[in-house]
């Protein structure tokens, strides 16, 4: 069997070559945005799943041939990686041969276990998941094993943060009706804000979905989730990144549109997501009203 996967271009970490440490599916969250499928091995129980040599090996042959062309390996997959109890002997054994960074995704919850944040250490970057600030979302976006505790997992989370040397950027997921809300929101930016971390980087369900009648947010809204977290301070990845990633230049008027419908936007906004020559040319359009508040100029729909 292979342990490893890709390269594959990731929009967080670049061309990653990823290592699956877990079986598929075994899980300490069954998450209704679940890429893979619904979680049937829902457990908080460690385990040796693999011979650790067999992962080494395994990687050193497909490394070797495609060093050249990666930016980062990945300790990620089908499951929660540090459900392995071994990670850390595996990180560790990678770093004899591999000289690119190597990164962990995973969803933090057992985070709470000062023995998972001391392993965790060994990483250069680790990005956890956070799509929850209170125990009842936590429940219906998350629908973790029994055994987690909400706040123990923040707790545990936010200790690691303050002595992790390493980069730790923080990925939150959105679902509309879920975890969207101005109110949810705000809590969630209270708990971010009491990490020490590089960035969050924002997503929502792109993909199928594990669970049915999940609703992705639009470009527009996670847009605007991305405003109003700069707005409070927090870190988001560069909102012109975002754009130029996930946006064409032939839709960038209709996102505009449709933003302007949520709140007026200023020239700085305006030249930092679609660019100066968009600027230039909405002001020609001369189609949207505009303002002026604390000698900024802001447009909003007629
Ligand atoms: S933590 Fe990851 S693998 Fe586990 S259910 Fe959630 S999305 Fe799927």
């Amino acid at each position: 069997m292979s342990f490893v996967f890709g390269p594959v271009p990731s929009r967080r970490l670049g061309v990653s070559l990823g290592v699956d440490i877990v079986p598929r599916k075994y899980c300490t969250l069954d998450c209704i945005y679940c890429e893979v499928c619904k979680t049937d091995k829902l457990t908080v129980s460690r385990q040796d799943f693999y011979d650790t040599n067999e992962i080494i090996e395994d990687v050193k042959k497909i490394y070797s041939k495609i060093k050249e062309n990666i930016d980062v390996v990945t300790i990620t997959g089908s499951g929660e990686p540090t459900l392995n109890k071994s990670f850390d002997v595996i990180v560790k054994k990678l770093k004899t041969f591999v000289y690119h960074p190597i990164a962990l995704l995973t969803n933090s919850t057992l985070f709470y276990d000062n023995k998972v944040r001391q392993q965790a250490m060994v990483f250069d970057i680790i990005v956890p998941s956070l799509d929850a600030a209170d125990t009842k979302t936590f429940q219906m976006i998350n629908k973790p094993a029994k055994e987690i505790n909400f706040h123990n997992m923040i707790n545990g989370l936010v200790d690691f943060s303050k002595s992790y040397r390493g980069k730790l950027f923080v990925e939150v997921l959105l679902i509309k009706g879920v975890n969207d809300s101005l109110s949810h929101l705000t809590k969630l930016a209270d708990i971010i804000s009491s990490l020490k971390y590089d960035v969050i980087q924002l997503n929502t369900a792109f993909r199928p979905t594990a669970y049915k009648n999940v609703q992705r947010l639009s470009d527009a809204e996670l847009l605007d989730v991305a405003f109003f977290f700069q707005k409070r301070g927090l870190k988001v990845e560069p909102v012109k990144n975002f754009i130029s990633k996930n946006i064409q230049d032939n839709d960038k008027e209709e996102l505009f549109e449709k933003m302007l419908h949520m709140r007026p936007l200023s020239e700085t906004d305006i030249v930092e997501l679609f660019g100066e020559s968009f600027l230039k040319k909405v002001k020609d359009d001369n189609k949207f009203q505009f303002f002026t508040y604390q000698q900024e100029t802001f447009f909003k729909k007629f």
